[in-house]
């Protein structure tokens, strides 16, 4: 069937917003891996692991879009007029994201102006990349004696791209597990002004690069020297870091990056 007759007679498709999980592709859910199967057409990030794209209708068309490292393939108002231009001619059009569609994931601003034009959404979770990378690098974010609140915040702030100001000060004293998405240009800076705010430096902290993806590496060191750590390792984007003692336990729960061949 070709997406064009997929919806005649029934006005405009359907655009869902689906969370593509953070690689692996068995972290998909269920609900993501059958829209994918029915999908005529596929917008997606290059982010969104080959593997991932492999579980779409081999027919649908795919429409890579969005940003890599901070550079704009796509503006994000060409990726709602690619929405809703789809959705007019296909019936079943998946918006397909890393991690999460509602985490930093611009989620938000698709169902708006998919909303604003009349288009009907759904919003299929996925395992949003702090959650993803931490359990492959045997980090619990949380632990009954060791962290008690998770804070998820970007560190493009830093790089004076998030519209909103972040108080570091406020989030070094709520303690418990830091998750810091986009961190790695700015990752010097952050842990500078975490440790400025009373965050000890000898904090454990984590990068973990490429989560959950066959390549995944993680370098572990305190929050004063991870950076340098990073730096000597080479890891760059897409890295989540991780500072809280909970981190401290990957020595003793490191299972995914053991089992790899060496
Ligand atoms: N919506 C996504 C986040 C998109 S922002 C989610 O819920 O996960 C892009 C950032 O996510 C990257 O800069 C990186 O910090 C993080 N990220 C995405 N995939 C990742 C992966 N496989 N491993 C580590 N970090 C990842």
């Amino acid at each position: 069937m070709t997406p064009t007759m997929a919806f005649e007679g029934s006005g405009t498709g359907i655009v869902y917003l689906v969370g593509a999980g953070p690689g692996d592709p068995g972290l998909l859910t269920l609900r993501a891996a059958r829209i994918l199967r029915r999908a005529d057409v596929v917008v997606h990030d290059a982010l969104v692991t080959p593997a991932v794209l492999k579980l779409a209708n081999a027919s649908a068309e795919r429409i890579a879009v969005g940003k890599r490292g901070g550079r704009q393939y796509t503006r994000q108002e060409a990726i709602h007029r690619i929405l809703i231009e789809s959705a007019r001619r296909a019936a079943v059009v998946v918006r397909l994201k890393g991690g999460d569609p509602f985490v930093f994931g611009r989620g938000g601003e698709e169902a708006r102006a998919l909303r604003a034009a009349g288009i009907r959404f759904r919003v299929v979770p996925g395992i949003t990349a702090a959650v993803g990378a931490a359990a492959y690098a045997g980090i619990p974010l949380t632990h009954r004696e060791l962290a008690s609140t998770v804070t998820l915040v970007t560190g493009h702030e830093a790089a004076g791209r998030a519209p909103q100001h972040i108080d570091w000060d406020a989030i070094a004293r709520v303690g418990g597990t830091l998750v810091i998405y986009m961190g790695m240009a700015r990752l010097r800076e952050i842990c500078r002004r975490l440790i400025a705010a009373g965050l000890p430096a000898d904090t454990p902290a984590a990068a973990i690069e490429w989560g959950t993806c066959r390549g995944q590496r993680t370098v572990t060191a305190s929050l004063g020297s991870l950076a340098d750590g990073a730096e000597r390792e080479g890891i760059g984007a897409p890295a989540i870091v991780v500072i809280g003692t909970v981190v401290a336990l990957r020595a003793e729960l490191s299972w995914f990056e053991r089992e790899l061949p060496v």
